[in-house]
């Protein structure tokens, strides 16, 4: 098939190696959104609100990953809630909805302690229960911040992830010199482990509270590990991207919540999040602005470990074509996507035939 695009940019399939399927609100009416004072807080609203929701779990998740299938994405790993109310529930809805999403948009999961471990009964066991019944990631939640127990907290994520082959992404909003211990000691234990190019840091606001040798001993660690950090380009503190990468620390953004009770913005377009990720930290060259674009591309596919990602002879034939000259007029321009193209045929809602 000869297709002229008339000189659009033509580029991979973005990748979003951080979202939340089950949280999101996409598919249900609008609901004013509750803020909370805390963490704690805000995951007991969110507990509050599961029960009033109208739409299926399966349902909201399938909306979402339409969504971001017409915007260029090909894969997602996503988090997924298990904690005493929902139990496995909410990942055996997940593991049906990718079944169906097989060959289009891949997914992989993370069993997420969204209301802690040590703090929460029977989360040990069900974690363990999430491995076997086909996640492939085990989840982390503040070990100081919200289970007030490093050892405790990072013996049960490691050690499942050593008994299951698991790779493991831990969420860490933890402020400061608090935060940073937090990053010290998962680098120790996966360098311990031999888990190398396997554990991810999410968020890591605390790189971005530091400086100086307490921030260099970090990055150091980072690199030394091979764990990668994953930004959202929050409006606070955020780890200093540039830096990391210069260091040799893998570095990706992701959409983390879209449209839930933890944040009410968000339509999951990683093309977007480049961009953010470029404004907050204050990038403005070329060179800097096509960097960003590996953010939501090359770097998050090694994290999902796509070995035949990226648009090279023999790999499958999927495709981003985006209104805009070159990668950096894209991430600068907010440009529209013109088509996107999975394993040879088009999807979405613009018809090829105006490209004949
Ligand atoms: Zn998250």
């Amino acid at each position: 098939m000869r297709v002229d695009l008339r000189g659009a940019l033509v580029i991979a399939p973005f990748v979003d190696a951080h979202v939340h399927l089950d949280k999101t609100l996409i598919g249900e009416k609008w609901r004013p959104h509750l803020r909370g004072s805390s963490v704690r807080d805000r995951i007991r609203l969110e507990r509050e609100a599961r029960p009033q929701l109208t739409t299926s779990m399966a349902a909201r998740a399938s909306a979402l990953i339409d969504q971001v299938l017409r915007t260029g994405t090909g894969h997602l790993r996503s988090h997924v809630d298990i904690d005493s109310d929902v139990g496995l529930s909410y990942l055996e809805q997940l593991l049906e909805v990718r079944a169906t999403y097989r060959g289009i948009v891949s997914v992989e999961l993370v069993a997420f302690p969204q209301s802690g471990i040590v703090s929460e009964p029977g989360s040990r066991q069900l974690l363990e229960a999430a491995l076997r019944s086909g996640a492939e990631v085990i989840g982390g939640l503040d070990p100081i911040g919200f289970d007030n127990d490093l050892a405790g907290h990072l013996n049960v994520v490691f050690d499942l992830a050593e008994r299951f082959g698991a790779k493991v992404d831990v969420h860490l909003h933890d402020p400061g010199g608090l935060g940073l211990s937090e990053v010290l000691e998962i680098t120790a234990r996966t360098e311990a482990l031999g888990l190398a190019g396997r554990v991810v840091i999410s968020h890591a606001y605390c790189l971005g509270m530091v400086s100086g040798s307490d921030l260099s001993k970090a990055v150091d660690a980072l690199a030394r590990a091979e764990v990668a950090i994953m930004t959202n380009g929050p409006a606070g503190p955020m780890p200093p991207v540039k830096l990391l990468k210069e260091a040799g620390v893998t570095v990706f953004a992701g959409s983390d919540n879209i449209r839930d009770t933890w944040w009410p913005f968000g339509n999951g377009d990683q093309l977007e999040r480049a961009t953010a990720v470029a404004f907050q930290s204050g990038w403005r060259t070329d060179e800097d602005l096509r960097s960003a674009l590996e953010l939501v591309t090359s770097a998050p596919a090694k994290i999902l470990s796509l070995d035949s990602y990226g648009i090279v002879p023999g790999n499958r034939a999927d495709f981003v074509i985006v209104d805009a000259e070159s990668t950096t007029e894209a991430v600068a321009g907010h440009s529209p996507r013109l088509l996107v193209w999975v394993n040879g045929s088009p999807v979405g809602t613009n018809a090829i035939s105006e490209y004949k």
